[in-house]
């Protein structure tokens, strides 16, 4: 799984907010997608571990909704057949209990006994993802209160569009104007990239990329849409 974000925000050390801002001044992309990919990251990791190990786990994962399809899929792209092989079983097994116990044909019947008896945002990853992105915004609202949280941004390439409302959203009239502020000149900057990239990209059509461009793209898709694998809360 190509968890690109993991990879260029790194190892986020302790507490330290030193490290933090540097870190932040740094980042090639939205620094809160960076935190929030790893905390996603290492939370596939245990559960992919658990659901190999632990027949709690893979009932509590089994019941009604408790795994969205998307984060189905992202689980099987990480994890082995044979370890994830059980949990599917059950999930099977569960689906079809579910459809024996609803008798009735009409159409409501019907849609019960499909993913509609799911109750929607009842997904435990999409829930983690959630709460972790709510306990950031919050980490984010205090680094950005301070003198020294608003240099470190200023310098670095601010968030992605989502992030960057969350967290406006969360400040005072005066520092929401000064992110926003800096969203404004950062993405305008992006635009000028991509259009360089794109001119480029149009009189050297046959020849390959360099890195410099693919990263030009990515980040871009960071910027805004997110995450990848972790903006699709439900
Ligand atoms: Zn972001
Ligand atoms: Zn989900």
């Amino acid at each position: 799984m190509d968890f690109a974000d993991r990879r260029q925000v790194g190892k986020v050390p302790g507490n330290s907010q030193k490290s933090t801002l540097e870190m932040m001044a740094k980042a090639s992309t939205c620094f809160f997608c960076g935190k929030l990919g790893r905390m996603g990251y290492d939370f596939f990791v245990d559960l992919q571990y658990d659901l190999a190990r632990s027949a709690e786990t893979v009932r509590k994962y089994s019941a009604a909704g408790r795994i969205c399809q998307y984060h189905l899929w992202q689980l099987a792209s990480m994890a082995s057949p044979l370890d994830l092989a059980p949990t599917l079983a059950a999930i099977a097994r569960e689906t079809a209990e579910r459809w024996q116990a609803r008798g009735g044909n009409s159409e409501k019947h019907i849609k019960q006994r499909g993913l509609s008896s799911s109750p929607k945002g009842c997904c435990l990853v999409c829930t983690f993802i959630q709460r972790s992105e709510t306990r950031l915004a919050r980490d984010f609202q205090k680094i950005l209160a301070t003198q020294n949280g608003r240099a470190a941004y200023e310098q670095s390439l601010g968030f992605c569009v989502r992030h960057t409302a969350l967290v406006a959203s969360r400040m005072d009239t005066k520092i929401a104007a000064f992110i926003l502020d800096h969203a404004r000149k950062r993405f305008s900057e992006l635009s000028q990239d991509l259009q360089a990239f794109s001119a480029k990209s149009a009189s050297q059509r046959r020849g390959p990329l360099e890195s410099v461009e693919k990263t030009i793209f990515s980040r871009a898709l960071v910027q805004l849409a997110g995450n990848r694998h972790f903006t699709n809360p439900c």
